[in-house]
């Protein structure tokens, strides 16, 4: 598998290579930051995620304390570890809210880079590609995958999108409004929707915030319709199966779907 990859992401490469790891798994991250010549700290941080502040050619990496899960604030720190490596002399302090970390292509052009460092980091393409051979995608497999590389759903999610081995179109959706979707390379069906629009009626996003049905377990993975989402050709078009499978973050009140053909 040959990979095109960013400038963030090629970045990202390079810091691993230079600290011996071809899996960061292997080190602990707090760790991994010192080596890179930064300081690293767990704060109490209002309505934040990560901060960094470089001043007098020191930095220091702070991530938020109260982030219930490390998982997040493995994310948070290799953000932050991504503006030390390619943006302290463009900007002294980084101040990161969990929007930024998920607002991708709306947050600029700063923080798309520190979350595509921070996704190649934790998560090397071809590490992550490897893992997913020869296994069937459904949710199981994201679950896999998080654990594995000690990451949220989400990142894994987002990741998939990008280096899965399965063609799906992911649609992010807060406070009931569809805000961004993307779809793998080889995924070959089309939205037909705005911004800001609620998700579809059929579809389980719809389901999720109009009547708060939350799928666990064995029902994560949802049969829907292919006109739930997806243009038709024409009226004489027959209706395919798809699956649906919809993370609900209760605390943000967001959901990410991840949609595939059956
Ligand atoms: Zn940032």
């Amino acid at each position: 598998m040959i990979f095109k990859f960013s400038k963030a992401e090629l970045i990202a490469k390079k810091v691993l290579d230079e600290c011996g790891l071809d899996d960061p798994t292997e080190f602990p991250l707090n760790e991994i930051i010192l080596s890179r010549k930064a300081f690293y700290e767990e704060v109490p941080l209002d309505g934040k995620e990560g901060e960094i502040v470089s001043y007098h050619g020191k930095s220091i990496i702070h991530v938020n304390s109260g982030i219930p899960f490390e998982s997040k604030k493995r994310f948070a720190a290799a953000h932050e570890l991504g503006h030390y490596e390619m943006h302290r002399a463009l900007q002294p302090i980084f101040s990161d809210t969990e929007e930024d970390m998920m607002n991708w292509y709306k947050a600029g052009p700063h923080e798309m880079e520190a979350n595509e460092f921070a996704s190649e980091f934790l998560m090397p393409s071809e590490v992550f590609h490897k893992e997913c051979e020869r296994k069937k995608f459904g949710p199981d497999i994201i679950e896999h995958l998080s654990k594995r590389f000690q990451v949220s759903k989400t990142a894994a999610i987002l990741k998939f999108v990008k280096r899965g081995n399965h063609p799906v179109m992911i649609v992010y959706c807060k406070d009931n409004k569809m805000k961004w979707w993307k779809s793998s390379d080889d995924f070959r069906y089309f939205l037909e929707f705005e911004r800001d629009a609620p998700p579809p009626s059929g579809s389980v996003a719809f389901e999720l915030f109009t009547s708060n049905k939350i799928y666990t377990g064995d029902e994560s993975k949802q049969q829907i319709w292919k006109s739930d989402w997806f243009r038709m050709k024409n009226d004489d078009e027959q209706d395919t199966p798809f699956f649906e499978y919809c993370l609900f973050v209760k605390s943000f009140n967001y959901s990410i779907s991840v949609i595939w053909e059956k």
